[in-house]
C-alpha cells in the first residue's frame, strides 16, 4: 500500500477514536436508570433503555480496540493484511472500513 494512503488511514483512525472516547465519556456521565421511580410500567422501559446503553457503549469498545489494532499494525507496516488468509485488503473496503482486521472475501465467509 502507498504510503500516502496508511497516512490518510491513519488519521481517519486516530480521529475515529477521538470520536468514540467522547462518546463514551457521554455514556459515562449518563444518570442512572431507575433510581428515583416506583411506576413499574415505567421501569420496565428504562431498563430496556439502560440495556441498550449497555450494548451501544459494548459496541463502542468493541470498535475502539479494532481501531486500536489497526493503529498498531501501521506503526509495524502491517496494516491492511487480512488476518485471515494475509492477503492485501481492498482500499475499497478500507475506505469504508478502515479498522477491518479482514479482507472481503474472508469477511463473507465468517
Ligand atoms: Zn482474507
Amino acid at each position: 500500500m502507498l504510503k500516502k494512503n496508511i497516512e490518510q488511514f491513519n488519521k481517519k483512525l486516530e480521529k475515529e477514536k477521538m470520536e468514540i472516547r467522547e462518546e463514551l465519556e457521554k455514556h459515562k456521565k449518563m444518570p442512572r436508570f431507575g433510581s428515583e421511580t416506583t411506576d413499574p410500567d415505567q421501569e420496565t422501559d428504562e431498563s430496556e433503555e439502560y440495556g441498550n446503553q449497555l450494548s451501544v457503549v459494548q459496541t463502542y469498545k468493541e470498535r475502539l480496540a479494532d481501531i486500536d489494532s489497526a493503529l498498531k499494525k501501521i506503526k509495524n507496516g502491517k496494516y491492511g493484511v487480512c488476518e485471515k488468509c494475509k492477503k492485501e485488503i481492498s482500499l475499497k473496503l478500507l475506505k469504508i472500513d478502515p479498522e477491518s482486521r479482514m479482507c472481503q472475501e474472508c469477511k463473507k465467509k465468517a
